[in-house]
């Protein structure tokens, strides 16, 4: 199986060939082509099967098909994750996977002065990669509008819930349009986890690695 064979455009495929990509891992294989269509997703995979790059593709290539929204940038994806390590890499691997598209990317977390990071929101990004408690500080503040989100992940579900983040993203999810995509990621289903995507994700394909 080929990149081309999932369907992903050209600047993309582009972007996938510079990274030394050839083929797709069996998360990307199974994930991308629901994940295109609009489906909601529960995978459940680990980090290193190649779970970041089942998302951001189709994220990349649904929001460059529907094109820019006019007026003012707005969030059109959020993507959840526990730690700032995790949200770098994230933010990192969408920065190289859309370096053909022009989409904008940032990445918040704790921790660090909240400065620099709503400079780069006031500039407007379509996609943010954040960190609970970092992305409700600067929700209350004013910095962050979910109205517009289209696509939202949430990584790393148990992970949320080992660290007690759990009650930081309902919060989050809250603030979320009810009409979106939702694709939820957890290495481990746990019953809270479970309960939480049967109350977050509408007729999900469910994709295990
Ligand atoms: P992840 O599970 O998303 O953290 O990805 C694990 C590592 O595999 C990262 O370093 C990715 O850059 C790399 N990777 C993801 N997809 C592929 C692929 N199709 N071919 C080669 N490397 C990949």
């Amino acid at each position: 199986m080929t990149f081309e064979q999932l369907k992903l455009i050209p600047p993309i495929l582009k972007a996938l060939s510079a990274q030394g990509y050839t083929e797709p891992t069996p998360i990307q294989q199974r994930a991308i082509p629901p994940a295109l269509e609009g489906r909601d997703l529960l995978g459940c995979a680990q980090t290193g099967t190649g779970k970041t790059a089942a998302f951001a593709l189709p994220i990349l290539q649904r929001l460059h098909a529907a094109g820019k929204q006019p007026g003012r940038r707005p969030i059109r994806s959020l993507i959840l994750t526990p730690t700032r390590e995790l949200a770098l890499q994230i933010h990192e691997n969408l920065v190289a996977y859309g370096k053909n598209l022009p989409l904008r990317s940032a990445v918040i977390f704790g921790g660090v002065s909240q400065n620099p990071q709503t400079d780069e929101l006031e500039r407007g990004v379509d996609l943010l990669v954040a960190t609970p408690g970092r992305l409700n500080d600067l929700i209350n503040q004013g910095y962050v509008h979910l109205e517009a989100v289209e696509i939202f992940v949430l990584d790393e579900a148990d992970r949320m819930l080992d660290m007690g983040f759990i009650h930081d993203v309902r919060k989050v999810i809250a603030r979320l349009p009810q009409q979106r995509q939702t694709m939820l990621f957890s290495a481990t289903m746990p019953g809270e986890i479970e309960q939480l995507a049967d109350s977050l994700l509408r007729h999900p394909v469910k994709v295990e690695v």
